[in-house]
């Protein structure tokens, strides 16, 4: 993912950025507010992570002028004290999340990636990989222009799966990003849905879709969707 991240102390950026780059995110950083909203709003970012306090203008007024102007990238807010007052300017102002400063690193990366897998708030566009075919707003499935029924997990599972194409992910990593945090169960669930998701779409189209990376996980492979075609 590609996350934007507005903050002016040197420090806390380094560290924020060294963070989420260790967890594979591209990050851009920029200093302050003029730069933060010229940023998100010529660049493409899958999250925001802001600042509140910055000089010139200030991080409730970035993403008011984000939202004013149709980006509706993920904005978790950084303020700088437990002020009631900030949270709810913070989200009057469009942001969805806020953490109050400091916080514990894993805390940011959790509440980004609870927001990463809700999703934009503008009708998020259709994911397409080889001739698979995913609309999340629609909530529909089609393989070479076949529609496919799925349930609303299956549904979750390939929607992670073919948002990262090639990449091998772990049952855990799936079970944290498709089910609750809360999930106690196995990641043997995780088995059993991608074996789901091979019977309604592999084995009516005869091609390959998923592929098992033993002792790891699951990857959805590019070059085996080409394949098919
Ligand atoms: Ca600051």
């Amino acid at each position: 993912m590609r996350i934007l991240l507005v903050e002016d102390e040197p420090k806390m950026a380094r560290a924020i950025r060294r963070g989420l780059e260790q967890e594979g995110h591209a990050v851009d950083v920029a200093a302050d507010g003029e730069d933060g909203l010229s940023r998100a709003l010529s660049g493409d970012y899958d999250a925001v992570v802001l600042d509140v306090m910055l000089p010139g203008r200030d991080g409730f007024s970035v993403c008011r002028e984000m939202r004013a102007a149709g980006r509706w990238a993920p904005v978790v807010m950084l303020t700088a004290r437990d002020a009631v007052d900030d949270r709810i300017r913070g989200l009057d102002a469009g942001a969805d999340d806020y953490l109050v400063k400091p916080f514990a690193f894993g805390e940011l990366l959790a509440r980004l990636r609870a927001l990463l897998r809700r999703g934009p708030l503008e009708r998020p566009s259709v994911v397409v990989a080889g001739d698979v075919e995913l609309d999340p707003a629609a909530h529909s499935v089609v393989r070479g222009g076949t529609r496919v029924e799925l349930s609303a997990r299956e549904f979750a599972l390939l929607e992670f799966l073919l948002r990262r194409p090639g990449e091998v992910l772990s049952r855990e990593r799936i079970l944290e990003h498709v089910w609750d945090y809360s999930f106690g169960g196995s990641s043997n669930v995780v088995d059993v849905y991608v074996g789901y998701l091979r019977r309604k779409l592999e084995e009516p189209f005869g091609r390959p879709l998923i592929r098992t990376v033993r002792g790891v996980g699951y990857a959805l492979d590019p070059t085996q969707l080409q394949a098919g075609e």
